[in-house]
């Protein structure tokens, strides 16, 4: 007799015990299901969100020990939710070991201090450790504040104690963290997209208007071709790449270009080789082959980008340099990167595309040095294998095929990381395929929430939902901030979204400092920090190597192996007074002050930083939300408790809070306002919940907001949730802590908890969880219709104009009653109303895309121009500058990347993961083996100028050398993942190798191209 796995569990939990049906003839078909029937009988079916990547599968976890008194909950099982529209059921070997994460032996249990010069963690209490950081906190916040600037302007900012925020934690925490940490006046703080992710925002908001993935996981699946370049989803987002695969299925093809044939190739229908850095190249040269050879879908380019927008006198690009370059700074003055515009402040366009200087003749002229021979002769791909890739874009500059592209950090790690981007931003806009099912720019995000963390903010030079700091030189006043930082309208008819600026920025000073914040006193602005340079890590690092930090508070966070020279990371925390560690794990940050011979070789007396080590909870102990690469903003459940003496995040951050404002109240300071003005509304003032803080950034009515269409009725009352965020209002009656967040938590309860998986069309699931903004899955998706307002393609019939408003599959991109006539255009956010083939002054390393070779290139000259070799705009310090290695030293291209079975430097600790790759190595081809008598298996010692790692050899097949002007050019790849906080063997800091150089834009380090030498040094 067969029987499901649901109707067994329904016959165990009727109480039959095992023996007797099995004498009944009731065993179920598979004996391993049925050891997990039994083992799931008492337990309770949590929903969770996987908590490594940001495809953001689904999980259900099922728990023991609720009900007994004084017994904690613990997890059993964990496995994929059926469910999920994205995932299926699906987990990836990371997802699927999630138990050993949980459970692993690295998890913190207590706090813990690390003396100045001891070698010994010493267990303290939260007491006592809460009281000692705050009292860190408060003597180095009075003693180096900076309330005001030479120029006497109030600048109100705390440099000497930075602060690194988390990239899987939850929104709730990533709110509370920007409302303390802002409040202290910290700038210096960054969070992991700074080291991932950075340039996509830069490259997709100057040619979109919003610098996130275009479309979703499951809509990958509408695509005709599928280009995959600067990214591995095979292996780094395994169970969205299905999507591809379902796409495949359909007919689409699949092209990989990559220095590695990797896991996306071994399943595509073709893949090409280039050289790591040569990116811009490759695609120029697209670029160039559609021009010549009319492959754009001209109707679309023509209506929906700026094409025809004319170019201001004074703009020029010659020999590698665009007009406007101050040698002396190292920086332009993009001045004339604008373009010119008429009397009414509108641009001046040239519909005909005649007018030499308006923007689609520029950009020919731009590419047309980049030909199928140059991109051959720089990048290593074969002509061939190229000239196919520009046919199949070429072949979706039409109204029924798209094409689609997935990239991840193999564009955002280089110096030219956003230009990298804005390549492809370029491309698709060319061929019509934004705003489309099936097209876009998919940037695939890495870590589980930081799509969230960058919505709230927590970086440098960022505020909640994309809206700035206010910076010293520009803004120091609200009145500057606001005529500064809201746009307006360049054409006709436009939406110009940033418009509403006032509106965003005041209901967020209404949620820093609530009563206290009033007209009267611009709302508080003043005890915002303002900046007066980015301190991103790079620059934050480079501060704490010259004695210029004291204190680091690192969440969530392992900067010694994640950001770039390793050995300049250790020797900057060693000239700290203070670090605070909050983390489920043990990290090599924490107890960088251990000596682990090779690994760290350091002496550990000579150290005094005092180090605080602080259990937090992981996300199977928390409620919160967290937001995947297309944005959405999963809700998930706590289903078991902390160990030990953990706390969420939330409860440390608060208790921190409250200890240093208890200090201020006591003994005063220096400028208090801010922290004793802070709104803290909370129950429970020391244990904030994630739903009062989910409702936050949401925003609520802070009076009646009258119907200004109908003044006998109110949109919202005093108190109620906002339903979206055109209710914001700019006086202070209302407030959202972060405005793009507006609709996710309404008078109608919490919408990102919802599990309504039905499809609308297109495998669109608007019902399933909530997505920013105001649940549009697919962003721009007015330039899915033509400008009439009809489908391009009916087969991929997203939205339509009715005859009244827009409707359809998704929710309109778009003014939901503005007919076609009106020639409003569907990128809203630009005050153009289009898409930016060139991209003005948003860029600070010029308005078109070009190549400049790695900072470490291995050619030592750029052919396109040798009189510019690298990026003019690129910000490098003197002392890492000095640690740059050249092409004779370090003869090899060096790039890194991830494996599929690890998550960075998390699953370090997962005894499963360990398991699936275990030791350290490299990847090394075969022609470079051969040449340095590298066997498999072999020793090797990879060094760049900054150190060097020693790992076992992989000799593969999967790495060619190619030749490039003329010479060869060997790749090694080096896979990220060892240290010494490990159930895995110990390995070395990969991240010792790369230098402190990053995107030009952002500051996202080079870590995908950069110079290295190979030795033999033990055999297998
Ligand atoms: S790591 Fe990514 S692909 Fe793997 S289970 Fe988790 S969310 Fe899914």
């Amino acid at each position: 007799m067969h029987v499901t796995r649901r109707q067994f569990i329904k016959v165990t939990a009727g109480g039959l015990a095992a023996s007797s049906m099995g004498v009944l003839g009731f065993l179920p078909s598979e004996a391993l299901a049925e050891v997990r029937q039994y083992k799931l009988t008492r337990a309770k079916e949590i929903r969770n969100t996987c908590p490594y990547c940001s495809v953001g599968c689904g999980l259900l976890m099922y728990s023991l020990g609720d009900g007994a008194k004084n017994a904690k909950a613990e997890i059993i099982h964990i496995e994929g939710d059926p469910d999920h529209p994205v995932s299926r059921g699906s987990l990836c070997p990371k997802g699927a070991g999630l138990l050993d994460f949980i459970h692993s032996p690295n998890r913190l249990k207590h706090p813990e201090v690390r003396e100045a010069g001891s070698n010994t963690w010493k267990r303290i209490s939260w007491h006592e450790a809460v009281d000692r950081i705050a009292r860190h906190i408060k003597d180095d916040r009075d003693a180096n504040f900076v309330a005001r600037n030479a120029d006497g302007v109030t600048v109100n900012r705390w440099l000497s104690t930075a602060m690194l925020t988390a990239s899987a934690s939850s929104n709730e925490t990533g709110i509370l963290t920007q409302k303390v940490m802002r409040s202290l006046g910290i700038v210096g703080t960054d969070a992991q997209a700074r080291v991932c992710h950075g340039p996509t925002v830069s490259a997709l908001a100057s040619t979109f208007g919003r610098g996130a993935m275009t479309n979703t996981w499951v809509d990958i699946k509408n695509a005709d071709f599928i280009l995959i370049m600067g990214g591995n989803p095979a292996e780094a987002h395994p169970v969205g790449f299905k999507w591809a695969i379902e796409a495949k299925k359909r007919g689409a093809r699949i092209v990989v270009v990559d220095p590695r044939f990797n896991r996306s190739a071994a399943v595509a229908d073709e893949y090409m080789p280039i050289r790591a850095g040569s990116d811009i190249v490759f695609l120029g040269g697209v670029i160039n082959w559609l021009v010549a050879n009319d492959k754009i879908h001209w109707d679309y380019v023509k209506a929906f980008t700026n094409a025809s927008f004319i170019v201001a006198e004074g703009f020029s690009f010659d020999d590698g340099l665009f007009s406007g370059f101050d040698a002396a700074k190292g920086q332009y003055d993009r001045a004339s990167w604008n373009y010119e515009f008429d009397e009414n402040g509108k641009a001046k366009t040239d519909p005909t595309l005649q007018d030499p200087r308006c923007v689609w003749n520029l950009m020919k002229a731009h590419y047309a040095r980049y030909t199928p021979e140059v991109v051959t002769d720089l990048t290593g791909t074969p002509k061939d294998g190229f000239l196919r890739v520009c046919e199949q874009l070429g072949a979706t500059a039409v109204r029924n095929r798209v094409a689609t592209i997935l990239y991840a950090l193999g564009w955002t790690q280089h110096t030219v990381g956003a230009q990298n981007i804005r390549t492809m931003a370029m491309i698709q806009l060319l061929l019509g395929n934004i705003g489309m099912p099936g097209g876009g720019v998919n940037a695939l995000r890495g870590h589980s929430n930081i799509q969230g963390l960058s919505d709230l903010g927590l970086l440098s030079t960022s505020l909640p939902g994309y809206l700035n700091l206010p910076a010293e030189k520009a803004n120091p006043t609200f009145a500057d901030y606001i005529a500064k930082n809201t746009p307006k309208a360049q054409a006709d008819g436009q939406l110009n979204f940033w418009g509403n600026t006032p509106k965003f920025f005041v209901s967020l000073l209404k949620w820093f400092w609530g009563d206290k914040a009033t007209k009267e006193n611009d709302w508080g602005y003043d005890w915002l920090p303002k900046w007066d340079k980015m301190y991103d890590v790079l620059q934050v690092m480079d501060l704490m190597h010259n004695g210029k930090v004291n204190g680091f508070i690192v969440q969530g966070f392992n900067p010694l192996t994640s950001f770039p020279d390793a050995r300049k990371t250790a020797a900057s925390f060693a000239k700290l007074k203070y670090m605070v560690v909050i983390d489920p794990i043990t990290t090599e940050t924490s107890s960088f002050w251990q000596n682990h011979g090779e690994l760290n070789d350091v002496d550990t007396a000579s150290i005094k930083t005092e180090v605080f080590r602080l259990p937090s909870t992981c996300f199977a102990e928390e409620d919160g939300a967290i937001v995947n690469s297309a944005r959405w903003l999963q809700w998930h459940y706590k289903g078991a408790d902390a160990p030990g003496e953990a706390k969420t995040d939330q409860e440390i951050l608060a208790e921190l809070f409250v200890a240093v404002r208890d200090l201020y109240r006591k003994e005063g300071g220096t400028v208090p306002e801010p922290i004793l003005n802070l709104s803290w509304p909370y129950k429970n003032p020391l244990e904030p919940t994630p739903e009062e803080l989910a409702k936050e950034m949401n925003g609520r009515a802070l009076a009646d907001i009258p119907d200004p269409k109908d003044p006998t009725k109110f949109l919202a009352r005093k108190g109620e949730q906002l339903p979206n965020f055109a209710m914001l209002q700019a006086d202070g009656s209302t407030m959202s802590a972060c405005w793009i967040f507006a609709g996710s938590w309404t008078q109608a309860g919490n919408q990102m908890a919802r599990r309504d998986n039905t499809d609308s069309g297109l495998g669109n699931t608007p019902g399933w969880a909530w997505a920013w903004p105001a649940n549009r899955r697919i962003i721009y998706n007015r330039a899915s219709c033509d400008p009439s307002g009809k489908p391009w393609d009916p087969k991929r019939t997203l939205i339509s104009w009715n005859g009244a408003a827009w409707a359809g599959a998704d929710v309109p991109d778009f003014k939901v009653d503005s007919a076609p006539a009106e020639g409003m255009n569907p990128f809203i956010m630009n005050p153009e109303g289009v898409g930016r083939l060139f991209c003005t002054d948003k860029l600070v390393d010029g308005p078109f895309p070009e190549h400049y070779e790695p900072m470490e290139s291995p050619l030592g000259t750029n052919p396109l121009h040798p009189k510019v070799v690298n990026s003019p705009a690129v910000r490098m310090f003197k002392a890492d500058r000095e640690r740059l290695g050249t092409h004779d030293q370090f003869p090899y291209v060096g790039t890194t990347y991830r494996l599929t079975e690890h998550f960075q430097f998390w699953t370090k600790g997962v005894r499963l993961n360990a398991i699936a790759q275990p030791e350290q190595f490299v990847e090394i081809g075969e022609a470079l083996a051969a040449e340095k008598g590298i066997k498999a298996g072999d020793w090797v010692q990879v060094s760049s100028k900054r150190g060097h790692i020693k790992a076992k050899a992989v000799v593969t097949k999967r790495i060619k050398a190619l030749t490039v002007t003329n010479r060869t050019i060997h790749q090694i790849g080096i896979p990220l993942h060892w240290g010494w906080e490990t159930v895995a063997k110990k390995g070395f800091l990969s991240n010792t190798l790369p230098p402190a150089v990053g995107d030009c834009n952002t500051q996202t380090p080079e870590y995908k191209a950069f110079l290295v030498n190979v030795e033999k040094i033990g055999v297998a």
